[in-house]
Parts: structure tokens; sequence; C-alpha cells
């Protein structure tokens, strides 16, 4: 092996490790958040409301209701379509867990589909393989910031009666064919966690053009009651009623001010993510033993993760080495994800095992996710694609 490597003891391409993801916070942004400390409401104010509108604007939804996080978000959807205990939702093997674990909280049983292997987004010809009378809905996952194949799934979920729902938490900013991600299902939803595209620290959102559901989804995040805190003291009355069962999933006004502005400088965080994907293509375009997942030329893709698969026939190693090799050197990889369905609660609640969904299983071994986040400078990208070349090249096999 090439003993410069900082695996064995190399000097590494830097020393600081440079994480996958991170946010990017400017002073205008800190001032926003300290006016709102500063004003009368700290929770259920105006600013919600602004941010709801400001964002369901920009996806061209007529709704946005905003919640604690992203899961809240997926939970919210999932609730308002009243499920029975015994019906289904499909979802994709290759997400983050909580895709899968808001169909549990509701009492449903989540029925894993395989992603198709070259984009790694949920297969529409498994998806109708799995479609029974069971089956309520099916939640597509917009991986790495590609949108799903949004065409085929909308008429298969309105072939069989089903709602869509578009976990769009990687996604939002891309495009379907003419369309922006958050008016593609019936319900899509987003997270505002920091390693995501703008964030308020926790938070998501829910986009609809259903004003049943968004009054449901209200309602939801705030007890289960008609009224919030605010409505109530602007009309002089104490009288509300919880109609529903809800949980406090309530996004704060300060939370909802720091949203708003870094709604503003999305755009500019999408073009630099893109402009680091270029360059990463670009780079390792002669690396045959590492991949770039397949884009569609119908959508567009807004790069919440820059994710390749490795060629285990051309490499001296397993990812596990390459994975702990660029660490070594400096760059924070990551793996998204484990398929959901290998998940040691799955396994025991839900009788799943490995060979269910084999192209994510396959898929697992193979994938490492890069640094992508706009406040990388130059250097950050120049240093990743040196720590890939290096490493690549000293466990190729000739
Ligand atoms: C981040 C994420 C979530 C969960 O969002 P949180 O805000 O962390 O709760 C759900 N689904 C996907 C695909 C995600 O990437």
């Amino acid at each position: 092996m090439s003993p410069d490597l900082a695996l064995q003891g190399g000097s590494p391409v830097r020393s600081k490790l440079l994480p996958y993801g991170r946010q990017q916070i400017d002073e205008e942004e800190v001032a926003s958040v300290i006016k709102v400390l500063r004003s009368e409401y700290l929770t259920t104010g105006p600013m919600i409301e602004a941010f709801e509108q400001a964002f369901a604007n920009y996806v061209g939804a007529e709704f946005a209701v905003a919640v604690s996080s992203g899961t809240a978000a997926l939970h919210a959807a999932v609730h308002s379509l009243d499920m029975q205990p015994s019906e289904e939702v499909i979802v994709p093997a290759m997400t983050f867990a909580s895709t899968s674990n808001c169909v549990v909280f509701e009492g449903a049983t989540p029925v894993f589909s395989d992603v198709d292997p070259t984009t790694l987004l949920i297969d529409p010809n498994k998806v109708e393989e799995l479609i029974n009378p069971r089956t309520r809905a099916i939640i597509a996952v917009d991986y790495a910031g590609q949108p799903c194949d949004y065409g085929v799934l909308t008429s298969l979920a309105e072939k069989n009666g089903l709602t869509l729902i578009a976990d769009a938490c990687h996604s939002l900013g891309a495009r379907y064919e003419s369309r922006k991600v958050g008016s593609l299902a019936e319900l899509n939803t987003f997270s505002l966690h920091p390693v995501k595209h703008i964030t308020t620290g926790e938070g998501g959102l829910v986009t609809t053009n259903n004003s049943e559901l968004a009054s449901k989804m209200r309602r939801f995040r705030n007890h289960g009651i008609d009224q919030d805190h605010r409505q109530r003291s602007e009309t002089g009355s104490w009288f509300y009623e919880m109609i529903d069962l809800g949980y406090n999933y309530r996004l704060t006004d300060f939370q909802s001010a720091l949203g708003l502005t870094q709604l503003g400088k999305l755009e500019k965080g999408l073009k630099i993510r893109r402009r680091i994907a270029r360059e990463y293509d670009a780079a390792f375009a002669d690396l045959t033993s590492i991949e770039p997942l397949l884009t569609h030329t119908n959508r567009t893709h807004s790069y919440h993760l820059y994710v390749v698969r490795l060629d285990p026939a051309q490499l001296a190693c397993d990812r596990s080495e390459i994975f702990a090799a660029l660490r070594a050197e400096g760059i924070g990889v990551n793996v998204h994800y484990i398929p959901v369905h290998l998940h040691p609660y799955y396994r025991t609640n839900f009788s799943t095992s490995a060979g269910l969904c084999p192209a994510a299983e396959e898929a697992y071994q193979r994938i490492i996710s890069l640094p992508i986040f706009p406040s990388m400078s130059d250097t950050d990208v120049n240093d990743v694609i040196a720590a890939v070349k290096k490493v690549i090249g000293a466990y190729q096999i000739q």
C-alpha cells in the first residue's frame, strides 16, 4: 500500500476534518434572530406566518405548515391521512429512518420498496408490485437532492387511489420538469436541520395545496387545538377546543426569522452546490473505480449530498477502509444510508431481513458521501479532490 496514506502514518491532506455538510449563517441573519428575541412573541407570533408564506411562494404551493423538525413534518403529513392500523405505506429502503418511522408513529405498516441502483431513487416498478388493497400512500424520497420520477409516481398514485407524499428533505430548490419540489406531491416535507439547504437549528415544513390537510396539520402541531395562543389573546377569549390528539411540534418565532433570511440565500447556495458537483464530476471522470449517481436530464438536482459508488472489483479493499482512509486524510465523508429495513428495530418489529431490497443493500456496501456545502472554499474542494485521488489511487488494482 502507498506509504504516504495518512491511515498508514503519512501526512494527511488536511489537518482539520472537513464535515460533509454544515450551515452558513451571516451577521444579517444573527440580527434577524436577535430582533425577534427582543419582540413580544418568541413563539406563535407573526414570523411563523411570514416564513410559511415565503416558503409556500418559493416552492409554488398554496400552503406551508412550519413544524419543529423534518420528522415532525413527516409525522404531521402521515397523520393528516387518518391512517387505519391495517393500512400500509410504501417507503424506499434507502432513506433516513424517520421516513418510515412516521408511518409507525401512526400505527400503520411501512412496506419497503427497493430503489433504482443508478440513482438510489424509489423504483416505480417495485412500488407497483407492492401495491395491494391495504396500501394507502407512497412516500418518495428525493435522495441526495434529485427529484424522484413524479410523472410515473403520480399516475401510479392516481390509478390506485393512493396519496403521494414527497420526503423532500434533500431536494429543496430542485425541479422535476418545470415544476419545483414542494409542489410535486399532495404533501411535501422538508427539514431545516443544519446539514440541509436552509436551517433553523431544528425545524421542518410541509407544503400542500389541500386546505383541509393544511388545517389538520396546523392543529396537529398545536396539541390538536383549534386556535393558537396568539389568536386567543387577540380575540380576548380563553375558550378553545381540542379536536384531535396532537403534539407540541411548533417552530418558534426566532427560528422562523432565521428561516426567512436563510430562504433568501437559498438560490445562491444551490448555485455553489451545483458548481462543486460539476467540479467533482470532472475531477473523478477518469477514476474508473468510483462512479457518481446518474442524474436525469428532465430534473434539476439540489445536491444536498454528492454520493459516489465504489467498484469493489477494481479496489484492493472494501468501503470501510476507503472511508477510514478518507477520514484520516481529514475529509469528513459519510454514508447515507444504512437501508432502513436492516435496522434492528425493523428486523424485530416488522420481520424484515437482508435480501428484501437487494439494490439498496448492494448500494449500501459501495456508497460514500463527499463534503458539499455552500461555504466550502476552493481549497476545501481541492482538498476533497486530492484526498479522493490519493486514496483511490493507493487502493486501485492496476
Ligand atoms: C433530514 C431528514 C429527515 C429528518 O429531518 P429532521 O429535521 O432531522 O427530523 C427525514 N428524511 C430525510 C430524507 C432526511 O434527510
